[in-house]
């Protein structure tokens, strides 16, 4: 999904339906020429995965910021390059002065992930994609990252998607969380129900596999049993069906979206229309 929004998707990969739209135009829908001009890096930016570590090590990183803005057309004459980097740093809490000339093996891990979001930011985007922004970052630095986005999502007014597996990461980051499952957005709800009162059975399961750190009893942690399905051979039916401790003969059709108080969940079990009497 994230990449059929910044029009990234590989060769493979193709946007089946629906509409993205930001300032009035679907992005999805317009010329690539367009798109790249006025919306990439622009509107909106993305941070991928493991893309701290892809800093070119022979350019210094004022170098490769730089780069950033002459491959997206921004003249040095319009808008002063040294001027643009320098915001850009002081935003992610790095020194400009002491940062620009150096190479990427000078830099620690969270330095680096802060250069990434520097860089991600260079040219002023209203929408930021995350994709797992603290991957192999130890957790003091994790947590600094998340303390960062966080920050610029108040003070820059930044809309930021972020993609993760570690559901302990979002509470004090997003307002509303999209659970995915086996390529299908499962649940869409707000963050305090996700936390609180998760409605979906692999949401409640995300949420109890957490480890509580105060929790006096051994062995509590839990994990979902089974295995993903074969995306190249899905069937028919809910696609958590085979490792859902619900699941009933009605789950092998395929369940709708149901709203409930303004939130949205995939599932036989809130159907209204059906009624619910035999297991699995
Ligand atoms: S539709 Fe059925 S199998 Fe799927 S999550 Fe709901 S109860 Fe479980």
């Amino acid at each position: 999904m994230a990449l059929a929004l910044i029009r990234s998707l590989p060769d493979n990969g193709y946007v089946l339906s629906g509409n993205a739209i930001i300032k009035g135009q679907d992005i999805l829908n317009i010329p690539q020429k367009v798109f790249d001009e006025i919306f990439r890096w622009k509107e909106i930016s993305m941070i991928f995965q493991g893309s701290m570590n892809s800093l070119d090590p022979v350019f210094s990183i004022e170098k490769q910021m730089k780069e950033i803005l002459k491959v997206h057309k921004i003249r040095d004459r319009d808008r002063n390059y040294n001027a643009i980097i320098k915001e850009s740093l002081i935003a992610v809490g790095l020194d400009p002065v002491s940062i620009t000339k150096r190479f990427q093996h000078e830099l620690s891990g969270g330095m680096k992930q802060r250069i990434v979001i520097a860089n991600s930011l260079l040219l002023e985007p209203s929408i930021l994609i995350a994709d797992e922004p603290t991957t192999a970052l130890d957790v003091i630095t994790q947590s600094q990252i998340i303390t960062l986005l966080k920050n610029m999502k108040n003070t820059k007014k930044l809309k930021i998607i972020l993609i993760t597996h570690d559901l302990s990461l979002i509470p004090n980051v997003v307002d509303k969380v999209i659970i995915m499952y086996a390529g299908q957005a499962v649940e869409i709800s707000d963050i305090n129900t996700i936390i609180n009162k998760p409605l979906h059975p692999y949401t409640q399961a995300l949420i109890k596999s957490i480890p509580n750190i105060t929790s006096t009893i051994k062995n509590t942690i839990q994990y979902i049993a089974g295995e993903s399905p074969n995306l190249s051979n899905i069937k028919q039916g809910c696609r958590f069906r085979d490792r859902c401790p619900q699941a009933m003969d009605i789950c092998e059709n395929t369940p709708q979206n149901i709203n409930i108080e303004g939130n949205q969940v995939k599932c036989w079990l809130y159907d209204p229309k059906i009624k619910i009497t035999k297991k699995y």
